[in-house]
């Protein structure tokens, strides 16, 4: 595999090869096509999702000397040097490293004197780490900046931006990659650069990635770097899978694989939480969940075998334990009591682990009815729980629709 990174490799050259960000695309291309295009655009948004990216590319369209419809040539001298780095018209400043108002007094200064193109484009990242005096200068040329210059502001953070500054900049928001998109582009470089990388790998790439291409990118990268086959993947749908069985050994014997093949124990209590999330809002609100659409199904399927009140239970029992983690030379104990704790109700006592197994009962009392995501809603008519719909006459105790008092101490 080439050296160069799979991110930079596959950055985009053109806009119709920025993937996810339509609006962004149309906003840009139109303008430039039509020879209206801005002096200062506010570009924000998650890392990783192309903001630097369409600075560059916006860059070479305005001194390519070929474009077409608002794109770059990509092979004129003008656009090579962009995409090399080297073009006396683009300048890019970090503003989190100079972010100081001398470094912005140069950049002005500089500003207004000629350059070889038609436009001499600042890019300016990380704009929010700006002084407030660097971003008092700065404002000052954006009110009346030199007739060739165009600023692209790039941040993480518009909150952190002055009002000022906003208005002044014509402001394009970037979005993460939905998981389908997503899922769809790390295929593509996937096949595209002849990687070898099983389904499984893929997915766990894509989960990594969290919407970012650039994360997903290095992901797929140190994945097939090791083989490519996602040995190295855990099982999660085990993990859920022994909690409802309640067999504790086969969860421990899951973490023990996991750590054997180098997992730390905070990083494997952290996936195991965001599984179990992904898991509940495939049941209540499965649009935000961050896979592609066919996985939600398979997890929503063993979320449900489960329980909500399983779930929630999992994640706050996970979850103490994480932050216990932060001091505990051992984290690895930590995360193998939670786990008992979670595989073992029967020996549990807490009030969350009595409403999963009153949840559970219900379940099974609810003959061919498929399982219940939350626990059975009370008929206001007869004060007991409602079965399949219609109220029953049963001795099946009124369970809570939510856990409280769950907080149970991972450690005790
Ligand atoms: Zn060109």
């Amino acid at each position: 595999m080439a050296t160069q990174s799979l991110y930079r490799r596959y950055r985009p050259r053109r806009f119709s090869e920025l993937k996810g960000q339509d609006h962004v695309v149309r906003a840009l291309r139109t303008s430039v096509a039509e020879g209206r295009s801005g002096q200062a655009y506010l570009f924000s948004g998650p890392r990783g999702t192309g903001k630097t990216s369409s600075a560059r590319i916006l860059a070479k369209v305005l001194n390519c000397t070929n474009p077409d419809g608002g794109e770059p040539c990509c092979e004129c001298e003008s656009c090579l040097a962009v995409e090399r780095g080297t073009s006396y018209d683009v300048h890019e400043l970090d503003a989190a490293s100079n972010n100081g108002v001398d470094a912005m007094r140069d950049l002005i200064d500089k500003a207004s004197l000629g350059t070889p193109g038609r436009h001499k484009v600042y890019i300016l990242d990380e704009v929010h780490m700006l002084t407030k005096p660097a971003e008092a200068a700065l404002l000052k040329t954006l009110e009346e900046p030199p007739p060739h210059v165009v600023f692209v502001l790039a941040t993480t953070d518009p909150q952190k931006m002055s009002d000022t500054i906003r208005s002044r900049t014509q402001h394009l928001q970037f979005h993460l990659f939905t998981a389908d998109d997503l899922d769809a582009h790390v295929r593509w470089v996937a096949e595209d650069a002849g990687l070898d990388v099983s389904d499984s790998a893929i997915e766990q790439v894509v989960n990594r990635g969290a919407g970012s291409a650039r994360d997903a990118l290095s992901a797929l990268e140190l994945v097939a770097n090791s083989g490519g086959d996602g040995a190295e993947t855990v099982p999660l749908d085990e993990f859920v899978e022994s909690m409802i069985e309640q067999d504790a050994g086969r969860a421990l014997s899951m973490v023990a694989g996991a750590i054997s093949l180098g997992h730390d124990p905070r990083t494997l209590t952290e996936e195991l939480i965001g599984y179990l999330r992904n898991g509940f809002l495939s049941i209540m609100a499965p649009d935000l969940v961050q896979l592609p659409s066919q996985r939600v199904d398979e997890l929503s399927e063993l979320a449900r075998r489960l329980g909500a009140a399983g779930l929630v239970r999992g994640i706050e029992q996970l979850g103490s334990a994480l932050t216990e983690m932060r001091q505990a030379p051992d984290p690895r104990v930590l995360l193998d009591v939670a786990i008992v704790h979670l595989t073992m109700e029967r020996a549990d006592t807490d009030i969350s682990a009595l409403v999963t197994r009153i949840a559970k009962l219900e379940r099974q009392l609810a003959d061919g009815v498929p399982a219940a995501a939350q626990a059975a809603p009370v008929d206001p008519g007869t004060g007991r729980a409602t079965l399949g719909g219609r109220a029953r006459r049963t001795e099946a105790p009124a369970a809570p629709s939510s856990p409280t008092g769950g907080t149970a101490n991972a450690a005790e």
